[in-house]
């Protein structure tokens, strides 16, 4: 069976603090009971943290028998990550100035670039010449660029409140990736 997951991303992060963040976030998670404290083995290959007993508050419903699988956890990642939908192929990056298909270019040096934090992560358009860092490329299915990322294993769907709500946590603008593997 394929597992599902659902990333939360601030592109944004303050990239000196992410730690501190996500100890912030998962207080917020811990006191509302949507997860529980304890790290156990509940996602893929790392700790994670299982549904608490108020977890179905932030679901729009519960996904089947999650809770009853061995990959339900949350995952939280505080360091520079790509986080995308893994089962899916990319279609297209898109130029964010023209919006012309760019998936030709070779893209491997600018991703190495933004990985190490190097500041020649730019990608110049065929089309029209502009040049862009890679994380303003629109990419398709949906890829994002960050520091910090909350990683829901096989939850399902979120009601829009909840990312709302860590919007105001997080302190930043969120992404929201749905992937499977
Ligand atoms: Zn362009």
């Amino acid at each position: 069976m394929s597992d599902n997951h659902t990333s939360i991303v601030s592109e944004k992060t303050n990239i000196n603090n992410t730690k501190e963040l996500g100890e912030k976030v998962l207080q917020f998670l811990i006191e509302r009971k949507i997860i529980e404290e304890k790290l156990t083995d509940c996602t893929l290959g790392v700790l994670g943290y299982k549904p608490g007993s108020n977890f179905l508050s932030v679901l729009e419903k519960q996904n089947g028998d999650f809770l009853n699988l061995g990959v339900n956890g949350l995952e939280v990642i505080t360091k520079r990550t790509v986080f995308h939908s893994n089962g899916e192929n990319l279609e297209g990056i898109y130029c964010p100035n023209c919006k012309q298909n760019q998936i030709e270019k070779n893209w491997s040096n600018a991703l190495d670039s933004w990985y190490n934090k190097s500041n020649s992560d730019l990608i110049k358009c065929s089309n029209c010449s502009y040049e862009n860092s890679i994380t303003k490329f629109i990419f398709e299915p949906n890829w994002a660029f960050g520091d910090f990322g909350l990683v829901f294993w096989n939850w399902g769907k979120f009601k829009n409140q909840f990312f709302t709500d860590l919007e105001k946590v997080i302190g930043t603008e969120i992404k929201v990736i749905y992937g499977k593997v």
